[in-house]
């Protein structure tokens, strides 16, 4: 264009970017009148100790140890229009097996992410707005076991609201998916920082355990270590309050009813529902002073002398007490016996973490990156024919129709996601099957490169590889008429 002014046409935005200036995303750049992806295409490296005997045509140099290396889609720049092929279409060979890698950064318009977010504490009410700067990008959804659970951004929260609310939640997408800190507020709730592999910090309190399960688990684990040191034992839990002598383990183990009844609904003997409201006492109820979910005493039951523990899910919280004469629960030094089990409960629980998953549709650029037949890649992804990863990282595809990936960024390089001011997220996608395979399915066979070719006319940066993730480039399994 007129003084070197070039038009990026890597996504729908169409930057034209003056000489030394980069475009909207800070991804593009014109050098001296070149349209340039700013960051180095990321390599990911493995060594494989054992050279295969008479494996290569290529002469032995007597290495001992050969690197097998990967192109992830990091810094490998986008397609726009559609159509166009990937921009690495990459041929390697795995074991005697031809082999083809589509590398692309992937525009997803329709993307978000699901938090698990390991505390009892209570977040906020199912379908709460979740909120960064005032805008929302996202809610509350179903809590699962012993995590809370948020379902950020998606297709609404990007393109449906305001300017203003897309661009947020595209950056508090952006900055979790790169593992920063995030801090979000929940109406009628907490404010929680959210880091990727992180522990929650729920109002400002940072959270250590993940419970070891509901409070009727924690009866069923542990009845045992309990029977003969105490007389009753009740865990407080948000949903399912355990009471140990009702319960069926204390029934098993022949304790004496305690008579001691505690508040909220009798689900089954032992567990009780709705104890307290939620919040961020006991066993993420809002109890502070345990006893006082008790109920009644019953004096025709219980005795003077009885021996009580009170403990939350994860042992975090707990209280010893004796019933004196009048059947009133008195605080008392905790036996030591006690004091382990109740250890125990704690030794039991994992460390509480903030899991961060990429949830995003492969969309028309990177279908039709790899092939003029979309709807071949996506059945080939459902047969297992086509490996689809992010950053050299495992994905879950979704079953039904399309191709719809769910990714746990801890496994992706870092620093792997960008954006583009659509909004919408850039994230690496890496398709790899069988030579056959992707020409079978109509490929760019005139766009293969080997990698040695890609490898050497590239700017590359090479990363070692997360050695808790699969080798991406292995052949399939062989088909049925391949045997
Ligand atoms: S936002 Fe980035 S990718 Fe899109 S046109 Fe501008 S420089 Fe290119």
């Amino acid at each position: 264009m007129a003084d070197e002014i070039v038009r990026c046409d890597a996504c729908p935005v169409l930057c034209r970017i003056r000489p030394g200036k980069v475009g909207a995303c800070d991804r593009y750049a014109n050098e001296g009148g070149l349209l340039v992806r700013v960051d180095p295409l990321v390599i990911t490296e493995r060594a494989e100790t054992r050279v295969p005997f008479l494996e290569d045509a290529a002469p032995w140099d007597g290495s001992l140890v050969r690197t097998q290396r990967f192109v992830t889609g990091i810094g490998a720049g986008t397609t726009y229009p559609d159509y166009k092929p990937a921009p690495f279409i990459v041929a390697s060979e795995v074991h005697g097996v031809d082999m083809v890698t589509v590398v692309s950064e992937g525009i997803f318009s329709y993307c978000g992410l699901k938090v698990k977010i390991d505390t009892d504490r209570y977040l906020g009410p199912e379908q709460a707005a979740v909120r960064t700067d005032g805008e929302q990008i996202g809610h509350v959804t179903t809590a699962e076991y012993g995590s809370q659970m948020l379902s950020l951004g998606g297709v609404r929260h990007l393109t449906g609201g305001s300017k203003r609310e897309g661009n947020v939640t595209c950056q508090a997408l952006l900055a979790l998916c790169n593992r920063a800190p995030v801090e979000v507020t929940v109406d009628g709730g907490a404010a929680v920082t959210l880091q990727a592999g992180a522990a929650p910090i729920v109002n400002g309190v940072q959270e250590e355990r993940m419970r070891v399960g509901c409070g009727s688990a924690a009866i069923g684990i542990f009845a045992r270590q309990w029977s003969g040191h105490a007389d009753e034992v009740i865990v407080v839990d948000d949903h399912i309050t355990g009471v140990l002598t009702e319960h069926q383990a204390g029934r098993f183990l022949d304790m004496a009813p305690a008579g001691i009844r505690v508040r909220g609904r009798r689900s089954t003997p032992g567990r009780y529902f709705q104890v307290a409201e939620p919040g961020s006492g006991w066993g993420g109820t809002d109890v502070v002073d345990p006893l006082e979910i008790i109920e009644k005493i019953d004096p025709k039951i219980a005795w003077p002398g009885l021996r009580l523990l009170m403990v939350s899910t994860t042992g975090e919280d707990a209280g010893w007490y004796v019933l004196d004469e009048k059947l009133r629960p008195q605080p008392l030094p905790m036996p030591a016996a006690i004091t382990a089990a109740v250890e125990r409960i704690a030794e039991n629980c994992e460390p509480a973490l903030t899991t961060v998953l990429f949830m995003g549709g492969a969309g028309g650029s990177l279908r039709a990156g790899v092939t003029e037949n979309p709807v071949r890649l996506t059945r080939s992804v459902k047969e297992a024919l086509t490996r689809v990863t992010c950053g050299g990282a495992p994905v879950y595809v979704w079953p039904g129709g399309g191709i719809t990936l769910m990714v746990d960024v801890t496994r992706m390089p870092e620093r792997a996601f960008g954006y583009v001011p659509t909004p919408a997220l850039v994230a690496p996608i890496e398709f790899t099957l069988r030579r056959a395979d992707y020409e079978a399915l109509g490929g760019y066979r005139d766009r293969i490169r080997p990698l040695a070719e890609v490898l050497a006319g590239t700017r590359l940066e090479r990363r070692a590889r997360d050695e808790a993730n699969p080798w991406p480039v292995l052949p399939p399994e062989p088909l049925e008429q391949d045997a």
